[in-house]
């Protein structure tokens, strides 16, 4: 029997700011994307003594990483035991409101930034004290300028042939600050 990877992805209950978890299930060739669960108790999603949460697959795409035939990325949403959405859920309410404007086109785009970082400082800090003020590194080009290109290259190409709806990548105002962007379906 021949197997794939699908790597399950979903959002934590972190306070103030939720983190994505996931894990990988061997599922055999041909057979859907079944139904999953975790421990809740590990993601701020439930008490120890009753940690079960269901993991509902909602959306998946062709994993750019591990590039199996096969392989995909699966985007979950979290459910309680008995199928109703898990407070930390807000694609649920979400999917309502898209519902009950269907008819209408989105017209808004998302982005996010984010920082490398190499030990405990920000990638293209000097060893000592600080950078030059910011001015230079927004959009920058050179390596004087922008630290981490060649890791947001492959991320950019993974998400093109992960088929994501990516729109555009830019180095940010700080040194080893990038982001990227998408847009509405
Ligand atoms: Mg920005």
């Amino acid at each position: 029997m021949k197997f794939y990877r699908a790597e399950y992805i979903w959002i934590d209950g972190g306070k103030p700011t939720a983190k994505l978890r996931s894990k990988t299930k061997v599922v055999p060739v041909g057979e859907e994307l079944p139904i999953w669960g975790f421990d809740g108790s590990s993601t701020n999603q439930a008490p120890g003594f009753n940690s079960d949460c269901v993991l509902r697959p909602v959306y998946s795409v062709p994993d750019p990483v591990r590039k199996g035939p096969n392989d995909v990325l699966v985007l979950a949403e979290v459910l309680n035991t008995d199928m109703t959405p898990h407070e930390t859920n807000t694609r649920a309410a979400c999917v309502e409101t898209a519902k009950r404007f269907e008819d209408q086109e989105a017209i808004f785009g998302i982005e996010q930034e984010y920082t490398f970082f190499r030990g405990t400082r920000p990638l293209g800090f000097p060893n000592g004290g600080f950078p030059a003020p910011q001015g230079g590194y927004y959009c920058g080009v050179g390596s004087d300028e922008v630290f981490g290109r060649d890791v947001v290259e492959k991320h950019l190409d993974a998400c093109l042939r992960a088929g994501l709806l990516i729109s555009g990548i830019n180095a940010e105002v700080m040194p080893g600050q990038w982001e990227f962007s998408g847009w509405s379906p």
